[in-house]
């Protein structure tokens, strides 16, 4: 059985705190390797490493940072293939998915790549007379990352090309579900040329989390994961004096009025529910349909389900994959379950797909006539499950955005620009798309929900993660001559 473990000061090391999990092959069912899982020691042995390294990593020059940052770009493109396949191996989403879920972290890596641009501060000559007053913005120290199963490629990237380009060192701890692809990027990390501790990876659970979380050298945590941990995370971070930002679960809304175009929206409703088996944290999970949209919406969506491909996302054919885990999928089928009782309609029910292997895999489903007191609308489902709310008008959609208690993304679909610019305006979430149902923005802008989707005030990555990675240092400064030199104890006063 393959082994996987933690890259600490450069290299690979066994794991020696004797605690294991399994790591398992979505699509088969089967356990492919063992982890090993971080102790106490060996959270610490990382984070000395990367204090060792922040002492001359902070002073490489700007241009020293940027060669590597494109040297890490090129090695993750040229790689990316490789990578994928190590992504579907664990994760089980299929393999197109999974290259895209890549491309968007070199995004973020090309963001990094900017870096001399990015921290270059401001400058005030003559702020009084002969007084000069500037901005510039330097490193934390060592920073930690603790990321979830479902993009085990790209959130990392949100967090450590930033953090690194901005000076930093970083530990990561990815999740135990699919680590083998971040560790692999963290090996092609090392292959770019950063000196050994800049990086490093523990695998891990709550010891290694907790740990990280109260390290007194570990400056600020980044997380990104389901909502109770991303507050616990916040609180305990923020109990031990660390800068923290904790990006929590979802339940993001798609309102289609009724001036929409049926088709696209239909298209859109169906790809942002059900791909990747709807386990993304910007995945559409209810449409509320407006006025008389609601039965020609549903016809057009029922469609298109029943084309779908569900199968190993290694198979070229498969346009959706397996869940996570047996237990994830038990979990979503006992959402429909619980709908159907509570009185919605199922429509489509994924339960009475038969699939022909072990893996955990469940078919795709569509529920209609639900109402905000149904489990299925209150919870967090991540799995292939899309709502439908009925609404009477406009506001009543709004309305159901602004009583939920996540904010992540929301979505309209409408022709009227005048309705999307009121959209705009009144969506309570922190990302909204105008006929994109799943605005997860550019990696030149920044990533983050509202209320129970994002803990702490920082977004992520993009311009917010810079500032994020650094703090503010304000000098000012003035030459005068000595000889007009005296004491004065007045208040300074600008002249
Ligand atoms: P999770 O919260 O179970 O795990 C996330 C990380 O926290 C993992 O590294 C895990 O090892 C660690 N962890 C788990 N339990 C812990 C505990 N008790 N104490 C300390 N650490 C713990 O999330 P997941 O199942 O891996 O990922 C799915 C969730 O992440 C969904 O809720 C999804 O919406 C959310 N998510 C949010 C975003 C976003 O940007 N808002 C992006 C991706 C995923």
């Amino acid at each position: 059985m393959n082994s996987i473990s933690h890259l600490i000061d450069g290299q690979i090391l066994a794991g020696t705190s004797g605690a294991t999990t399994g790591v398992y092959n979505p699509a088969t069912g089967e356990q492919t390797a063992t982890l090993d899982l971080a102790s106490v020691e060996e959270v610490d042995a990382a984070v000395a490493s990367a204090q060792r390294a922040f002492e001359s990593w902070s002073k490489v020059s700007l241009a020293g940072r940027t060669k590597l940052m494109f040297a890490f770009r090129n090695l993750v493109a040229e790689n990316a293939g490789h990578l994928a396949k190590l992504l579907t191996a664990e994760h089980g989403k299929v393999l197109s998915d999974s290259a895209g879920e890549i491309a968007r972290g070199i995004e973020n890596i090309e963001y990094a790549c900017g870096i001399a641009e990015l921290l270059k501060g401001s400058y005030n000559e003559a702020a009084s007379t002969g007084v000069d007053v500037y901005t510039v913005r330097q490193p934390l120290g060592v920073v930690a990352g603790i990321t979830p199963f479902n993009f085990p490629m790209m959130v990392p990237l949100w967090m450590i090309p930033n953090a690194v380009a901005s000076g930093n060192t970083f530990v990561l701890k990815p999740s135990e579900r699919d680590p083998s692809a971040p560790l692999f990027m963290a090996e092609l990390f090392q292959e770019a040329g950063f000196p050994k501790g800049v990086l490093n990876v523990v695998q891990g659970d709550k010891v290694a989390v907790d740990r990280l979380l109260e390290h007194p050298d570990v400056k600020a945590a980044s997380f990104v994961g389901s909502t109770p941990i991303a507050k616990y995370v916040q609180e305990r971070a923020t109990a031990h004096g660390k800068r923290v930002q904790a990006l929590g679960g979802a339940k993001n809304h798609m309102i289609v009025l009724p001036d929409a175009d049926i088709d696209m929206a239909a298209d859109a409703a169906v790809s942002a529910a059900y791909g990747s088996a709807g386990e993304r944290c910007m995945a559409i999970s209810v449409v509320a349909a407006v006025g008389a949209v609601a039965e020609p919406l549903i016809d057009a969506i029922k469609v298109r389900m029943e084309k779908l491909t569900i199968g190993d996302g290694t198979d070229a054919a498969s346009e959706m994959g397996p869940l996570i885990t047996q237990q994830s999928r038990d979990r979503v089928a006992g959402y429909i379950g619980s709908a159907a009782e509570q009185g919605a309609t199922v429509v489509v029910d994924g339960r009475d797909h038969s699939f022909d292997n072990d893996g955990f895999f469940i078919g795709v489903s569509l529920i209609d006539h639900v109402t905000t007191e149904m489990d299925c609308y209150k919870d967090e489902i991540f799995g292939p499950v899309l709502s439908v709310v009925r609404c009477d008008t406009y506001q009543e959609g709004v309305d159901l955005i602004k009583n939920n208690p996540w904010g992540n993304g929301a979505a309209i679909f409408t022709q009227n620009g005048a309705a999307a610019r009121q959209f705009q305006e009144d969506a309570d979430a922190g990302m909204v798309g105008i006929n994109v149902p799943v605005p997860v923005p550019v990696g030149y802008h920044s990533f983050g929900g509202w209320k129970d989707s994002l803990f702490g005030d920082t977004t992520m990555y993009g311009p917010e993660g810079v500032r994020f990675y650094t703090k503010a240092k304000v000098i000012t400064s003035r030459w005068p001559d000595p000889a007009n030199s005296r004491v004065d104890l007045g208040f300074p006063t600008n002249q």
